[in-house]
């Protein structure tokens, strides 16, 4: 079989390294029998150990599904009395508001801009003024590229003494994130930890677990019952046990490669050669590079180029860029710098761009 060599910008799937890609072929192996569970177990294991984590105290849960069950699974677990104040300044954050208003959980939403900078102090003011529970945080709004304050929001929620639920999505692996009011984050397998779609994962306090709501706001995705069936070696429903194959590989590396700092420091190096390179050609960063993750950047588009022509051009050389979403779509493109990416396939897609924009722009 030939295999066409995508360059993926777009914010996941990824580029797969070979390993990754190899161990998909792993042992085919039920779900139900101790093979899979010790599998399980050590994903669990290495997800915890990105960061550090205790195994007494935290927990990882595995998911069959997108990044968007992850967070679903991790709202919905949101205790039955529970009161959440769901920060919205982009897609990302939004979608969890409109989360929580399906599954009934009572909340409100500090609504901003796509894109416009958390206000610490409006948060802080909006926790005092009434009894929220949780206060729930897109890390990296994947929407623009903003890398919203992970570590004042955490400060501020041990201050006020308010658990905090990230979407990490987009950033886990990748970014520092911040444990210190922290009741559980969601992530996945396909974005900064390199591994295979559809697996995603939520790792959460054992305490916040404890206290999910039963019977439960979901049967499938119910975050206490894949958790307890975890402890006894089970799953509640069939695992993809490739997947699993794929993310113990993808993790086994993250950790040899030295970890989320040696991931972040990597990005940052392809994204500010993508970066620099438009910036000779006049492409302006949507984002200040402070504002902005290592994992992704959004681009304004250059007058008189639109978003269409461009990724055609691109993905006829090999590269697939991605769009804006809602308003931006006209407004800006993407580029993602995870996965499984060189230097050299930077340089090229900032040759293309110079092919590109003389015939598109004069
Ligand atoms: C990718 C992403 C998700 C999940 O999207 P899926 O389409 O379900 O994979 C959630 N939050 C953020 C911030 C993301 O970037």
């Amino acid at each position: 079989m030939t295999r066409r060599r995508w360059i993926l910008l777009n914010p996941g799937p990824v580029n797969l390294s070979p390993a990754v890609r190899e161990a998909l072929l792993g042992d085919d192996l039920c779900h139900r029998e101790p093979e899979f569970a010790r599998l399980q177990a050590r994903v669990c294991q290495r997800l915890l150990d990105v960061y550090g984590l205790t195994a007494g105290v935290w927990s990882a849960v595995p998911l069959c599904g997108s990044g968007t069950a992850a967070v679903e699974a991790m709202l919905a677990a949101v205790p039955t009395e529970g009161r959440v104040l769901v920060v919205e300044n982009g897609v990302y954050g939004e979608r969890m508001g409109r989360i929580c208003a399906v599954h009934g959980i009572a909340h409100e939403t500090l609504h901003l801009e796509w894109g416009e900078e958390i206000p610490l102090e409006a948060v802080e003011r909006r926790l005092a003024e009434s009894a929220f529970t949780h206060l729930a945080v897109v890390h990296h709004e994947t929407t623009t590229g903003r890398l919203n304050p992970l570590d004042a929001l955490d400060a501020l929620c041990a201050r006020s003494g308010v658990a905090l639920l990230v979407d990490a999505v987009s950033s886990f692996g990748a970014e520092a994130l911040s444990f210190d009011a922290l009741a559980a984050c969601a992530g996945t397998a396909n974005k900064c930890l390199h591994g295979v779609a559809g697996l995603s994962f939520v790792l959460a306090r054992r305490g916040f677990l404890a206290q999910a709501p039963r019977p439960p706001r979901s049967v499938y995705l119910d975050l206490a019952a894949y958790a307890r069936a975890l402890a006894a070696g089970d799953t509640p429903f069939t695992m993809p046990p490739q997947l699993h194959h794929a993310l113990d590989a993808a993790l086994e590396e993250l950790e040899r490669e030295g970890g989320w700092s040696a991931r972040h420091a990597r990005y940052r190096t392809l994204a500010a050669r993508v970066a620099q390179g438009l910036a000779e050609l006049g492409i302006e960063p949507l984002l200040a590079e402070n504002e902005s993750s290592v994992v992704l950047r959004a681009y304004r588009l250059p007058r008189g180029l639109s978003y269409a022509h461009l990724h055609d051009a691109l993905k006829a050389e090999g590269f697939v860029i991605y769009a804006g979403q809602g308003g931006l779509a006209q407004r800006i493109f993407r580029i993602s710098t995870m996965g499984e990416l060189t230097l050299e396939d930077m340089d090229r897609l900032i040759d293309a761009f110079r092919r590109i924009l003389p015939r598109a722009v004069r």
